[in-house]
């Protein structure tokens, strides 16, 4: 990534040091990173996709390694054990045998673990699946034929989560109680009754597999939760993250309906390492950010050094629920780490793979 925490500042360690040291527990587990290199893809990204889809940021599309996750981790998150889950960028452009592979060899060496990106018609899962450090799938609705216009902004035309998640990936996880971190798709997220209906199939239909919605079904705002999220109530096996999240009020619902027992912390890395935040406005989202992007809101004229990174502006969201919900300390080292160690364990020991020399 170009120019990553090269904005880092004396300002942003007083927030880590103050307002969040004490807070976070010490062992974090992020269950949302994407790993890349620019090697991987295989045709330019649109122009237009350019412009709306964060991860096609001149600063972000050149990839995020695993070395450059320890140099973020070590400066945002000094003193604590910072790891994480890992999985390539799921988009069109990319060649998935290498991004996966990239993926699998880092998880081996370093002894962490990842998710495999699935092609919307997978059918064989490879054979060294488990050897390779996979603990499940992060499928995706972009890389559906279906649902490849060059202009990003369509992309929330009408695809089924079936149709980008195959059988066999929903069966080899149901098996072996793996995980399946789904993006929703369509434009109206958890308010459109087709995802609330297919999420409930799902998680129903394959009680062993863990269903993780990101970014909570994509609930950057509260009107995207506050009325759909009694249809995710009650299922043992639903969970969801808080990438990218920076709603107090996304946290508390999710806290206060699901159970703190569902809600993972994850961030999105890399995006997440870039200085900004998420609003909600008239009930629409938008990204902020400091240094004005095609994909923000922000200005050339306004002096926004001020700001800090969308990572900790996901942790504050978080902080702030837990403080108004009056979480205890160990409700809140579970959304940090317990909730996801759990998950991880009990896949772990369904395979018999050792344990990780890692602290889960
Ligand atoms: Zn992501």
């Amino acid at each position: 990534m170009k120019n990553l925490l090269k904005d880092y500042n004396k300002s942003d360690k007083e927030i880590y040091e103050k307002e969040f040291f004490n807070f976070l527990p010490n062992k974090i587990i992020d269950s949302h990173i994407h790993l890349w290199k620019m090697d991987f893809f295989n045709k330019a990204i649109s122009a237009d996709r350019q412009k709306s889809n964060p991860f096609a940021d001149p600063d972000i599309i050149e990839g995020f390694t695993f070395e450059e996750f320890g140099f973020v981790k070590e400066t945002l998150f000094k003193d604590k054990e910072y790891e994480g889950i890992f999985f390539a960028l799921p988009v069109k452009e990319i060649d998935l045998n290498l991004a996966n592979k990239y993926v699998a060899d880092t998880c081996k060496i370093n002894n962490c673990y990842g998710l495999f990106v699935p092609s919307p018609d997978q059918k064989f899962i490879p054979d060294d699946f488990f050897e390779n450090n996979f603990i499940g799938f992060k499928p995706y609705p972009d890389l559906t034929e279906y649902s490849q216009p060059d202009d990003f902004s369509k992309l929330d035309i009408d695809v089924s989560i079936f149709d980008f998640i195959s059988k066999s990936v929903f069966n080899f996880a149901d098996k072996h109680g793996l995980i399946i971190l789904i993006h929703i798709p369509r434009k109206g997220r958890l308010n459109d009754q087709r995802n609330i209906i297919e999420i409930r199939e799902i998680v129903k239909e394959y009680p062993n597999a863990k269903i993780i919605l990101a970014h909570a079904g994509r609930s950057y705002c509260y009107t995207d939760i506050k009325d759909s999220i009694k249809y995710l109530k009650g299922f043992d096996n639903l969970y969801v993250d808080t990438a990218m999240i920076n709603s107090y009020s996304v946290n508390k619902v999710l806290i206060e309906e699901l159970g703190v027992e569902k809600v993972l912390y994850g961030s999105d890395l890399c995006v997440a390492a870039l200085k900004g935040k998420n609003v909600d406005i008239n009930n629409r989202h938008y990204f902020i950010t400091s240094k004005p992007r095609t994909w923000s809101l922000s200005s050339n004229e306004m002096n926004l050094e001020n700001f800090t990174y969308f990572i900790y502006e996901i942790i504050r969201a978080i902080k702030v629920a837990s403080e108004d919900i009056k979480l205890q300390k160990k409700e809140i080292e579970n959304i940090f780490y317990g909730n996801i160690a759990k998950i991880i364990t009990s896949i772990l020991k369904k395979q018999n793979l050792k344990k990780p020399t890692l602290s889960y």
